[in-house]
């Protein structure tokens, strides 16, 4: 699934090609993917509005438009592709949005859980269910914040509390395993065991993990493309996500175990499973 840096590559790469352009009206090869409002309602809205800017609240996309807000989640397999006049999109294409100048943006969505909301509003996220999105990770969260974050969750164990999205917006599984391997913590401590060095040595691996991810353009392990259809490289860099068995620069196999029902990849050596100071 895009994670936050797939997600801001995606934005990164989009904006410059898609600011200012009008929407003309979107034809629907697959009515579902538009989750609000109602899909002919949805063509009939989104007809003749301008892309003032293109943002991001964790895996969300949001281009802003020049009366209201159309959000995009790509969930599993979906693909947000800007094409020139005359270029044919590739398979699974749910939703194609034309602009006036023959430009378009399409949708596609092998599994079909991603979508796309027309909101009236930037202020009521509501229908989209973003009202309830914890602070976007890489934007709003600062060390100290992160810091008092996870003492208001000193029982949640590590893993599943930084993939909850009302906690931090932005990161999923790839991304929280590298984090925590690289700075040596077991992916079930629980938060509130944390030491506050420990803390902060958590927020600067997710800070490194997402800046190099966003450097290489995403992890495209398998559906992922950026804006122009493109894939990433943070694959070849991963330390534990996808190796199971494949040896950790400690020279110990990296091992998978299931934490929360979510595969969990990581280093035994690297990151023992201990209680931390009291
Ligand atoms: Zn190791």
């Amino acid at each position: 699934m895009p994670e936050l840096p797939e997600v801001e590559t995606i934005r990164r790469g989009l904006e410059p090609l898609i600011a200012n352009k009008v929407f003309t009206r979107p034809v629907l090869l697959f009515p579902g993917s538009i989750r609000h409002p109602e899909p002919d309602r949805f063509c009939e809205q989104l007809e003749g509005r301008r892309i003032i800017a293109v943002k991001r609240h964790g895996k969300y996309l949001l281009l802003e438009l020049d009366c209201g807000l159309l959000v995009v989640h790509l969930r599993m397999t979906g693909r947000l592709v800007y094409l020139e006049k005359g270029e044919p999109p590739s398979g699974h294409l749910r939703v194609v949005l034309p602009f006036q100048d023959g430009s378009f943006l399409y949708f596609s969505d092998m599994r079909k859980f991603g979508g796309l909301w027309l909101l009236e509003s930037k202020d009521d996220l509501s229908p989209a269910g973003m009202h309830r999105l914890g602070p976007d990770i890489y934007e709003q969260v600062t060390e100290e914040k992160f810091l008092e974050l996870l003492q208001k969750r000193p029982r949640a164990r590590l893993k599943p509390l930084l993939l909850d999205q009302l906690f931090v917006a932005g990161l999923g599984n790839i991304y929280v395993d590298e984090s925590l391997h690289r700075c040596r913590l077991h992916p079930c401590r629980e938060a509130g065991s944390l030491s506050r060095e420990e803390g902060k040595a958590l927020f600067r691996a997710i800070r490194a993990v997402l800046e190099e991810g966003i450097r290489c353009g995403g992890t495209s392990s398998r559906d992922y493309r950026d804006a122009r259809g493109e894939k990433g490289t943070f694959q070849e860099r991963l330390a534990v996500y996808g190796r199971k068995g494949c040896l950790c620069r400690c020279g110990a196999a990296i091992e998978r175990t299931v934490v929360a029902g979510r595969g969990t990849y990581y280093c035994p050596r690297c990151q023992e499973e201990k209680e931390g100071p009291p």
